[in-house]
């Protein structure tokens, strides 16, 4: 398989530890290569500084394992899901980074309080609610996908790149690995600033949609005029 998928995903797992977002093995990434029908995450329980591009998992998109002696990531079977609901992407993370947990802890969606938000995701950033008792019993991490493809019924993922799993954490994504690891990062920046100011003022509502959709759109879309062309 091409070395570039694997030094993809070696990086971005790399990243989510040096950006604080992974403390200890708390995080995994993966990339899909769709035309080929494979998928590269991280090994289960390696230490990021251990991690080489020739010691990730090479699975097909069934979850079985076609190159690697390590044992999968045991969230795999989420980031399958996820990509057979959400064909526009190519790569998911999920981290266990402190805000964003709490709010996933405390079972409520981040507001959309300001433009830096606004700026990356188009609304709330949503909340599953719990799994039921039979899907922990179950199929526990593809329930874990199940749960966040329902949540975002009827929304682009690629306008919500983010979900908090009730009691658990967030996942995202994009359309590179790279991207799902920027995207990680700003939801962590997001839900700290979104934490800070329902502390300092717990009656501080929303941005008004109007605001929502002009940072939004015009870094997103084809109407975007953000940056450098
Ligand atoms: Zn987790």
């Amino acid at each position: 398989m091409s070395d570039s998928l694997r030094d993809d995903v070696c990086r971005a797992n790399v990243d989510l530890a040096a950006r604080g977002l992974a403390r200890f093995t708390f995080g995994n990434a993966s990339a899909i290569d769709r035309e080929r029908g494979i998928v590269v995450i991280k090994p289960s329980g390696v230490p990021y500084d251990q991690l080489r591009p020739d010691n990730l998992v090479v699975t097909d998109l069934g979850g079985r394992v076609i190159e690697g002696k390590l044992r999968p990531s045991s969230d795999l079977a989420t980031h399958l899901v996820l990509y057979h609901a959400f064909d526009q992407i190519g790569g998911v993370v999920h981290t266990h980074s402190h805000y964003a947990t709490v709010w996933a802890q405390s079972q409520r969606e981040i507001p959309c309080l300001g433009t830096t938000h606004a700026d990356y995701f188009h609304g709330p950033i949503p909340v599953t609610p719990h799994l039921e008792h039979s899907e922990i019993r179950g199929e526990y991490e593809a329930n874990t996908g199940h749960a966040i493809i329902r949540r975002l019924s009827g929304v682009d993922p690629l306008r919500m790149r983010a979900v908090l799993v009730a009691g658990h954490a967030s996942f995202c994504w994009g359309p590179s690995v790279g991207e799902a690891v920027e995207t990680a990062s700003i939801l962590e920046e997001v839900a700290m600033m979104a934490y800070h100011t329902v502390t300092l003022n717990a009656a501080a509502g929303p941005i008004p949609a109007a605001l929502l959709d002009k940072h939004f759109f015009r870094k997103h879309g084809p109407d975007a005029y953000y940056g450098q062309r």
